[in-house]
């Protein structure tokens, strides 16, 4: 069955990298299969989870792990699990935190407080909890940490991700040894970062990523940590855990996904995605009024891209407005283009599947060639998208 022509979707080329609004990764036939041979059967939840939790401690050196319905939701649950322990009556009291047995303020740097298509500090607030911004959006230091902590802090929420801001920010490391002299938990949001292991070895005692972002798994979470910590994550399944509840299959999808994460060939993958990055650098920086640049990941995960600068004065076109005729068309083609306001897009070679890069140049090159533009439709960089959600469902 092709679910596109079944329900007349357009075709996507992926250039964006691994975006929740593009369905968000492609999984493996492996992935797949172990996903599908699950559906039909029954199976015991617990005994699911405590499988997962050996393939995540493995996988990250934890002792312990438990899988979410997403990383926004693992962040929600590791808040909540940080506020109430494994007691279940407070378990079951939440979102209330007004009673004072309860710790409910969880520190943020103000320079994290950032927004992945919806906000964190709102997946922190869900619980019931008080986002405290510490610091100025660019400056943030131990001294700032250590003056927030006090009697009702529940936790440090950091974050690791090309969103925040990358400099003047006090480091993962010291956020953890300020944190464990008052006894606070430091949970990471390291939803779309590579390395499974060195947020742990930093300090941290919860660890959440996306199931379904590089790992390549199904739509999903997973959270790596304390055993007592990922308990009382596990837990929250009794409170407002229920309402992010995770499937069967999505469980078994991310555990296939894991392993296969463990066993590729990282070098081969790279190797690919190079390859790309070379074809596109070459057809577009041949271009008229095209200026491209091989960008190295913000956060040093192993991926470059391909940073393409239009100018509009040669091109006839800006880097917002060629974007958006990409997307589009029949084939819709995306690149990552959340910048182009600044006059560039790039390429995300990872998501390419083969002989796309060369889709995507063609349709540029195309595009540039003729740059009349009929069909451009109306946005606007900053409005997010917002005027197209009243049109919504056209
Ligand atoms: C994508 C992302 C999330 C959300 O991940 P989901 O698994 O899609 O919920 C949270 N935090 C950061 C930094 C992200 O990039």
């Amino acid at each position: 069955m092709n679910m596109h022509e079944r329900y007349e979707l357009r075709r996507i080329v992926n250039a964006a990298g691994t975006m929740t609004y593009l369905g968000s990764s492609c999984v493996s036939p492996r992935v797949a299969e172990a996903m599908s041979s699950i559906l039909p059967e029954f199976v015991d939840m617990r005994e699911l989870q405590r499988a997962a939790c050996g393939i995540i401690a493995t996988a990250t050196g934890s002792e312990a792990g438990c899988v979410t319905a997403s990383a926004a939701a693992g962040i929600s649950v590791a808040v909540a699990a940080c506020m109430t322990g494994t007691d279940l009556c407070l378990i079951e009291r939440l979102p209330d935190t007004s009673k004072d047995d309860m710790k409910n303020e969880v520190i943020v740097l103000k320079g994290h407080a950032v927004g992945f298509g919806a906000s964190l500090s709102q997946m922190i607030r869900l619980t019931g909890a008080a986002c405290i911004e510490i610091g100025t959006v660019t400056q943030a230091g131990g001294y700032q940490l250590r003056g927030a902590i006090g009697s009702r802090t529940a936790a440090v929420v950091y974050v690791v991700s090309h969103h925040t801001v990358q400099s003047g920010l006090i480091g993962l490391r010291d956020v953890c040894a300020i944190a464990a002299e008052r006894g606070v938990p430091v949970i990471v949001d390291a939803a779309s970062e590579y390395d499974l292991r060195g947020f742990l070895e930093a300090g941290a005692q919860l660890v959440v990523y996306s199931g379904h972002k590089f790992l390549g798994g199904p739509t999903s979470g997973i959270i790596a940590g304390d055993l007592r910590l990922v308990r009382a994550c596990y837990m929250q399944e009794r409170g407002i855990g229920r309402s992010m509840k995770v499937g069967k299959e999505s469980i078994v999808g991310i555990m296939e996904a894991l392993l296969q994460w463990q066993e590729r060939d990282a070098g081969d993958v790279r190797l690919e995605e190079e390859a790309r990055i070379d074809y596109a650098l070459l057809h577009l920086g041949a271009l008229r009024g095209v200026r491209v640049e091989r960008v190295a990941d913000p956060t040093g995960n192993p991926i470059t891209r391909l940073q393409v600068w239009l100018d509009p004065m040669v091109c006839g076109l800006s880097a917002f407005e060629l974007s958006n005729l990409l997307s589009a068309g029949e084939l819709s083609v995306r690149v990552r283009a959340h910048e182009a306001e600044l006059g560039f897009f790039q390429i995300d070679p990872c998501n390419l599947k083969a002989g796309e890069i060369e889709l995507v140049c063609s349709r540029i090159t195309e595009l540039l060639a003729n740059p009349s533009r009929p069909e451009l439709p109306t946005r606007n960089a900053t409005d997010f998208g917002y005027l197209s959600l009243l049109r919504w469902p056209d």
